[in-house]
């Protein structure tokens, strides 16, 4: 199948919107990453994101809407929800809400609740008024790469595989949306995101948890309450070591764990802040932005994984964020590109040779 790149013309919405219409998939940019979307009501079309991105049956979706009349007769929406969608919609918070026979299993993965979420992306915005039907989309990259966050990305996992991918540049966020469940007791943190826990904590007024396996991995037998996050997910090939401690035991660490791995045959480089790359000339720096804006680490965070594989590095060495604000969700996607491993930086500087 030839895969079309087009820019958000009038005419090129209306071709995506008749592609969705006829149970097609088409990709699209949002505020977060860019989605691959299918009319959510139509089980056959919905199927076609699942064989696209070889993603796994059990892995539920998140359905989009642009009106939240179009949740009529889908789903119940609970108060604690009413008051959040009030804040934050339109934009990037994912709310799950218990669901009705006329959500297909196939979005939701046979759950009792359906995540839904209004983009602010205009693009997404206008394609969603004028298809006309809520649209299941998760984001547009094969399974287990970084998501897409421009629409190059998208081309690089999708080409061939789907029909339409509209260029509407590089996300805002750069991250998936925040998934909450407020449907059972202390509403939850699934997976963080740019609606961080603080900012949903100051609109509710209570206490929000945050899920355990967001900055670790699942213990054996442990259910995880997002089924996404069993899945391996945003990995580069290479192996990715976390350096936490104080500012200047990390930099003097990353230099020794890059050099020795340097020494050992292993084509190495470092992820640093924006503010650092000075300090780390010499050991291949690639900049995470900056660490006094945590959203520019967001904005560029999965492109800079994607290069990462393109340039073949076997070791990877990176500073941390602390979990807080956006550094949770932040934290959350490194963490899972580094299959949670960590190295003190005090412990590699006192390691033997
Ligand atoms: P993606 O589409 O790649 O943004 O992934 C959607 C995320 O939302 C995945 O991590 C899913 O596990 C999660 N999700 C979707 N629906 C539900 C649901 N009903 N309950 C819990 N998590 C969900
Ligand atoms: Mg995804």
């Amino acid at each position: 199948m030839e895969t079309k790149l087009l820019f958000p013309s009038p005419e090129a919405l209306q071709l995506a919107s008749d592609l969705l219409r006829s149970g097609q998939l088409v990709a699209f940019p949002t505020e977060t990453v860019y989605g691959l979307g299918a009319d959510a009501l139509t089980p056959e079309a919905v199927a076609k994101i699942f064989a696209a991105k070889g993603r796994p049956a059990d892995n539920p979706l998140i359905m989009h809407i642009w009106s939240v009349d179009q949740l009529e007769g889908l789903c119940r929406i609970p108060p604690l929800a009413e008051k959040l969608m009030a804040a934050f919609w339109p934009g990037p918070l994912t709310l799950l809400m218990p669901r009705t026979d006329r959500v297909p299993d196939m979005v939701t993965a046979g759950l009792p609740t359906v995540a839904v979420r209004m983009p602010s992306h205009p693009v997404a915005q206008a394609l969603l008024r004028k298809a006309g039907v809520p649209i299941a989309a998760p984001s547009a990259n094969r399974s287990g790469k970084p998501s897409p966050t421009t629409a190059a990305h998208v081309l690089s996992d999708m080409d061939g595989r789907i029909p339409l991918i509209l260029d509407g540049g590089a996300c805002d966020v750069g991250l998936e949306s925040t998934v909450l469940d407020t449907c059972h007791g202390t509403p939850c943190v699934l997976r963080p995101g740019g609606i961080t826990r603080e900012m949903l904590e100051t609109v509710l007024g209570t206490e929000v948890s945050v899920a355990g396996s967001i900055l670790q991995p699942l213990k054996p037998g442990e259910q995880a309450l997002s089924p996404g996050m069993r899945y391996r997910h945003y990995a580069p090939e290479g192996q990715v070591t976390l350096v936490t401690g104080e500012e200047k035991e990390v930099l003097d660490a990353l230099r020794l764990l890059f050099h020795t791995s340097e020494t050992a045959g292993r084509r190495s480089c470092v992820l640093c802040f924006h503010e650092h790359l000075e300090a780390l000339e010499g050991c291949n720096p690639h900049d995470l932005g900056l660490r006094s804006q945590p959203e520019t680490v967001a904005q560029r965070l999965f492109d800079t994984l994607r290069r990462l594989d393109q340039e073949g590095f076997e070791a990877i060495f990176s500073e941390v964020l602390p979990p807080e604000g956006m550094g949770l969700a932040i934290m959350n996607r490194l963490g899972r590109a580094a299959s949670f491993r960590s190295v003190a930086a005090r412990d590699a500087l006192s390691a033997p040779g």
